[in-house]
C-alpha cells in the first residue's frame, strides 16, 4: 500500500498532536540531571513521506538530544564500514530483555554485548566506527548522522558535560567490555565519544527526515543523498524491529507493528519502509524510557496511516 494524499496526512498528524496535547502521564528522565530541567510540556508530531514531504504539528523544531536514537544511526554507519557479517558476530542483533544500561546483559554472555540498542553493544558499535583517534571517530559520527538529517548537527555542550559527569556506569560497561577483549580501542575515549553522539541536538522534524532516510534504502529523500547502501538500511531496521523499544520492544511490535528507536531526552523514530518516517519528541517517559506521548501519537499514526508491517490490506 501506498500513504494517503498529502492533504489527508496534514489532517492525520494534526489529529495524533491535539489528541494526545494534554496527556500527562509519564516522568521526565532525571538521572542525567540536565535531562531534569526538560520542558515536559512540549510535544511534537512530525511525518517525513518518501518523496521527502514533511508534515508537521507543535514542537517539530524544538531541540532535544537524539540520546539512544543515535545507536541506530551510528548502527548503520558501522554497518556501511564493516559489513552484515561483522556486526552480526561481533555485536550481534538479539534482544537482551534486560534494561538498556544492563551490566548483567555483558556478564551473561562472555562479554559479547548481544544487541547494539542497548549500552553494551552501543559502546561496542561505537568503538567500531573508523578513525584514526577518538576526534576522528566523533567526527564520523557527527557527519554521518547529519547526512541522516540533511543539515549540520551539533553537540548539547551542557547535556554532554552533565552526562560526562555521572557517567559511570557506561564507563563500568566500557571496561568490562575491554575486560572481555571485546573491544579494540581506550575505554575512556570511547565513553567520550558515545556520550557526545548521544548529546547530538535534534528536532522532531530531524528525526523524521532520519528516519525516512532508511525508509527510502538509505537515501536521504530531502537532500537526495545516498548515505548508507539499501543493505544496510534493511539491516537497520531489522535491528529496530527485535530492539528498539528497549525491553518492550515485542509489545510495542504487537501493538504498532514498525520498528522503532526511543531516547530518554523524549525522542521516537518510527520508521515504514518504503512509506517515510514518524519523528515525535514528548519529554515524559514510561518505567522502560520511551516517551509516552510519542508512543501514543506514534501508535495512532500508524494505525490512521497504515504503517503496520504485518498488515495485508
Ligand atoms: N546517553 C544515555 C545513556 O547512555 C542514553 C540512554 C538512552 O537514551 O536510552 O545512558
Amino acid at each position: 500500500g501506498t500513504l494517503p494524499a498529502p492533504e489527508r496526512i496534514e489532517r492525520i498528524v494534526a489529529a495524533a498532536h491535539s489528541r494526545y496535547r494534554t496527556d500527562q502521564d509519564g516522568a521526565v528522565a532525571d538521572y542525567i540531571p540536565v535531562l531534569a530541567a526538560a520542558d515536559p510540556d512540549l510535544f511534537a508530531v512530525a511525518v517525513t513521506e518518501i518523496d521527502g514531504d514533511v508534515h508537521e504539528a507543535g514542537d517539530a523544531g524544538a531541540g532535544f538530544t537524539i540520546q539512544s536514537i543515535s545507536k541506530a544511526f551510528v548502527f548503520a554507519l558501522a554497518c556501511e564500514a564493516h559489513g552484515h557479517p561483522a556486526l552480526r558476530e561481533r555485536v550481534g542483533v538479539d534482544n537482551t530483555g534486560l534494561p538498556f544500561n544492563s551490566v548483567i546483559a555483558v556478564e551473561l554472555n562472555d562479554g559479547h554485548p548481544r544487541n547494539p540498542m542497548v549500552n553494551a553493544g552501543a559502546l561496542a558499535t561505537t568503538a567500531l566506527i573508523p578513525g584514526a583517534t577518538p576526534a576522528e571517530q566523533w567526527e564520523r559520527v557527527r557527519t554521518g548522522l547529519s547526512r541522516f538529517a540533511g543539515r549540520g548537527l551539533e553537540l548539547d555542550g551542557g547535556a554532554y558535560h552533565s552526562e560526562m559527569l555521572t557517567n559511570q556506569r557506561n564507563s563500568a560497561i566500557a571496561r568490562l567490555l575491554e575486560s572481555y577483549g571485546r573491544i579494540d580501542v581506550d575505554p575512556g575515549a570511547l565513553v567520550d565519544v558515545y556520550t557526545r553522539q548521544c548529546s547530538l541536538r535534534v528536532t522532531a522534524h530531524d528525526l523524521a527526515i532520519m528516519g525516512a532516510t532508511l525508509a527510502d534504502g538509505g537515501v536521504n529523500p530531502v537532500t537526495g543523498e545516498r548515505v548508507v547502501s539499501a543493505q544496510t538500511a534493511r539491516d537497520t531496521l531489522a535491528v529496530l524491529a527485535s530492539t528498539g523499544m528497549y525491553e518492550r520492544s515485542g509489545t510495542w511490535m504487537f501493538e504498532v507493528g514498525v520498528p522503532a528507536k526511543s531516547g530518554v531526552a523524549g525522542g521516537i523514530v518510527a520508521i515504514a519502509p518504503g512509506k517515510g518516517a514518524i519523528g515525535t519528541f514528548s519529554p515524559r517517559l514510561d518505567p522502560a524510557g520511551n516517551s509516552v506521548r510519542g508512543q501514543r501519537a506514534t501508535a495512532y499514526l500508524s494505525r490512521a496511516l497504515g504503517l503496520n508491517l504485518f498488515a495485508s490490506d
